[in-house]
């Protein structure tokens, strides 16, 4: 896929890029964004999640590191879907602890990183980057960069 760049001008904007995002992927992808704080990385996260047909709650898992939904896919498949927040993580070791190192590679679910870049050594070089930048602080303007990165041979 190509690298797209897509601008939302209010949230729910970027809630229905991620439920268009979605529809492409498949269980066992990472998705990793990065973006300041309030960019919009939840939100994105909520319109991947409203794809999936998830009911739970869709939060920040700041203070847990990780929330795991039930979710469907438009087939009616079943779906695991691991939403972990990396905010408050300092080191690789209390990544190790959570069990990270498992999940990111786990196969039957679909992982969302936020602040993925405190774990850019334990992702797997297969996986789709979403990069949200906020050009203006006072507007509610989001530009979103998704990549597909893979692995160079
Ligand atoms: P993050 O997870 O990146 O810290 P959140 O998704 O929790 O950020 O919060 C984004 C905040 O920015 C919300 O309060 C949302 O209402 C606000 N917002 C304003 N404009 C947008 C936009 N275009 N896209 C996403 N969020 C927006
Ligand atoms: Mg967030």
């Amino acid at each position: 896929m190509e690298d797209i760049t897509l601008r939302t001008q209010n949230e729910q904007q970027t809630i229905s890029a991620g439920e268009t995002f979605a529809a492409q992927l498949n269980s066992g992808d990472v998705v990793a964004l990065v973006g300041d704080l309030g960019a919009g990385k939840t939100e994105f996260i909520k319109g991947i999640c409203k794809h999936f047909a998830v009911e739970e709650l869709v939060t920040s898992p700041t203070f847990t590191i990780i929330n795991q939904y039930n979710g469907t896919t438009p087939d009616g498949d079943d779906v695991v879907i691991y939403h972990v927040d990396l905010y408050r993580i300092e080191t690789l070791d209390e990544l190790t602890q959570i069990g990270f190192d498992d999940m990111v590679f786990s196969h039957g679910a679909i992982k969302l990183i936020e602040w993925s870049d405190k774990a850019a050594d334990l992702l797997p070089e297969h996986h789709w980057r979403v990069q949200i930048l906020v050009p203006d602080d006072m507007l509610d303007l989001r530009e979103i960069h998704i990549q597909q990165l893979t692995k160079t041979v």
